[in-house]
């Protein structure tokens, strides 16, 4: 029979079913599935095809015996054609069965065959079948994103980020808040990002921001009396990316009036529940624990602490008080510490490992100055010291030793440096070594370690500039108890912010906000923009503050983290449908990328030639 020509149109009615529908008591009825040919076996005389869509997978079988001329345009079937088909269900024999799909029960011999379109050889494989998943390259896949988000693996992610996105709109909208768009451009709101500028085409020399964050829109709205506020919104900062970073991203902004820190905390752990069950089915406990930023930063030497896992960092500056070792007596005179951490069941490691520990991860990696250690054997023999005895006294080790209540087999690591940069490279060290031991585990099955970290400085010192900064944002309120010595002793002022943990992962930070024209003033002042300066950049917000500003606090939520951390993925760009490389570039469009001179015209702008800077 004559082979019927590849059309492009689809001569079958609309389809019936999707390939992931079919059971058992759809056998006997005619349907018609549309999809991507996934798998093609030719077993000479009857072929068998897998045929895709985004729900599932569906067998068909062309045979002569069903469709003579159906099965001949069968064999020109490739990977990735789009067909149509029409057949009737019918049970599979029980070997033939495959358990690994839903549809596994059934399949289709096909009567009817329509190619809608054809595929060239594909720059990797697609397929729903887990031993043909692709090893290619992540930028290869990027640039080939449509074929990328062909894979049921990757689809899976975007159906979760889905689920969460419905969730959240359910949640708020049971809690009295109202979704209110702000806008993209528009003045930019410091959140300690370099800014995205748009140019004004209308305004020549003035410029839009892209948001790094609504801040000051949704407490504009507070003030407004909007009562309760709400946005899935995409920010944007121009940092330099890190593995963790996107430069376009995508927050839950939430803000509230007359809201204190418990209000916020039980909304969002009502959010977390309810986004566990809907997208998991499990059950979150709450409320979730909370460490001051102190306490995380002592125990754990991180503001993000992951507590899955013990590892607690311990302070010995006491134990070694005056024990004639330089490097600790320096150090303590310059008020430094000395910070420990014991590590169960490496007490055997020989002097190579512990080489690499020092030179590779703690020199390199971490950047401090160096390590010290003591191994306490697991035989019992005596603790040996990485500082020669007639440097560090055994007294002063041995007292360590049991200070730390470190047993036979533990390996006990030890730095010394000024805070807070001493307990941070611990934490870094701490993380390392709990991956040496395993005790990080990955993929999507929990558990789930959340946590809220709480009383965050309001400043930082920024050594660059030599002056504070904002920890948080401006509009962060200090806490109550430390308003009268604000002045005074900055860098110990608490602000009333929080961070909300997931397994080590900032997935979210907040504040109860300054609603007090006064207060907003002084924060200002404590960061060096006078009133002149003030009134140029958040007049708007200080006016606003003038009428009757409610009380209010908020929270963003990251939600590319989020989804992440859900669905098991490794990176962010997993989750991301178009997102940007390291080098902040999207692959499949090649942006950014130059554009028109008159372009540039329009929007007055001159390009002139930088060199390269090196390095
Ligand atoms: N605007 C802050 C941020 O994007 C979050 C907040 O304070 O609500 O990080």
């Amino acid at each position: 029979m004559e082979r019927k020509q590849i059309t492009g149109i689809d001569t079958h009615q609309r389809r019936t079913h999707t390939c992931g529908a079919l059971r058992q008591e759809h056998v006997g009825q005619t349907v018609v599935l549309k999809g991507w040919v996934d798998t093609r076996r030719d077993l000479g005389g009857v072929i068998f095809i897998d045929l895709r869509d985004r729900y599932g997978l569906t067998q068909i079988v062309f045979s002569p015996q069903d469709d003579q001329a159906a099965y001949e345009q069968a064999g020109t079937l490739r990977s990735e054609y789009v067909i149509s088909v029409q057949g009737r269900v019918r049970e599979r024999s029980e070997e033939t069965i495959n358990p690994k799909f839903p549809t596994g029960a059934v399949e289709v011999p096909i009567d009817d065959l329509v190619i809608l379109n054809t595929a060239e050889v594909l720059p990797f494989t697609v397929s729903a079948h887990a031993e043909k998943r692709t090893t290619a390259s992540e930028d290869l896949r990027l640039k080939y994103r449509y074929l990328d988000l062909r894979r049921p693996e990757v689809q899976q992610r975007f159906l979760t980020r889905h689920q969460l996105y419905q969730t959240v709109h359910r949640y708020f909208d049971a809690h009295d808040f109202i979704e209110i768009e702000t806008p993209t451009l528009m003045k930019s709101t410091p959140e300690g990002a370099r800014d995205y500028l748009v140019p004004s085409r209308v305004h020549p020399g003035h410029f839009f921001a892209l948001p790094q964050s609504p801040q000051i829109y949704k407490q504009i709205l507070m003030v407004a009396g909007l009562d309760r506020y709400v946005q899935i919104v995409k920010c944007f900062r121009d940092e330099d990316l890190r593995a963790d970073r996107q430069p376009e991203f995508t927050q839950i902004d939430v803000e509230i009036s007359f809201a204190t820190e418990e209000l916020v905390y039980e909304i969002i752990e009502g959010l977390m529940k309810a986004i566990w069950k809907d997208t998991k089915d499990v059950d979150l406990a709450t409320p979730f624990p909370r460490l001051s930023y102190d306490e995380a930063l002592h125990r754990y030497g991180s503001d993000k602490p992951d507590l899955r896992f013990g590892l607690e960092i311990q302070d010995l500056s006491e134990v070694f008080q005056g024990s004639g070792f330089r490097v600790f007596d320096d150090m303590l005179a310059q008020g430094g510490k000395i910070v420990a951490l014991v590590v169960p069941g490496m007490g055997d490691q020989g002097r190579g490992y512990m080489d690499r520990l020092d030179k590779g991860i703690v020199r390199k990696r971490i950047g401090a100055g160096g390590l010290i250690y003591f191994k306490c054997p697991s035989d019992r023999s005596a603790t040996f010291s990485s500082v020669k005895q007639h440097v560090l006294q055994q007294a002063y080790v041995d007292r360590a030793v049991e200070t730390l209540g470190a047993e036979a087999g533990d390996l006990v690591l030890i730095l010394a440096g000024a805070v807070p940069r001493v307990y941070e490279q611990m934490g870094v060290l701490r993380l390392h070594m709990a991956n040496e031991l395993g005790l990080i585990p990955d993929g999507a099955d929990g558990p789930w370690q959340f946590l809220w970290v709480t009383q965050f400085p309001l400043l930082e010192w920024d050594e660059g500039a030599q002056r504070y900064s904002a920890k948080h944002h401006p509009f962060t309120s200090p806490h109550p108890e430390d308003l009268d010595t604000m002045f005074d002793n900055p860098g110990a002022t608490r602000a009333r912010a929080y961070d909300l943990v997931l397994n080590g992962n900032e997935i979210g930070g907040g504040s109860i906000r300054i609603h007090n024209r006064e207060v907003q003033h002084q924060m200002f002042r404590l960061l060096g923009i006078d009133e002149a300066e003030a009134e140029e950049r958040f007049g708007f917000l200080l006016d606003a503050f003038r009428y009757g500003a409610p009380p209010h606090g908020g929270i963003a939520l990251g939600v590319d983290r989020i989804v992440m951390l859900l669905t098991g993925a490794r990176s962010l760009r997993e989750v991301i449908a178009f997102p940007k490389t390291q080098s902040a570039q999207e692959l499949m469009s090649n942006t950014p990328a130059p554009v028109d001179e008159h372009q540039l015209d329009e929007l007055h702008i001159q390009l002139v030639e930088v060199e390269e800077e090196e390095g």
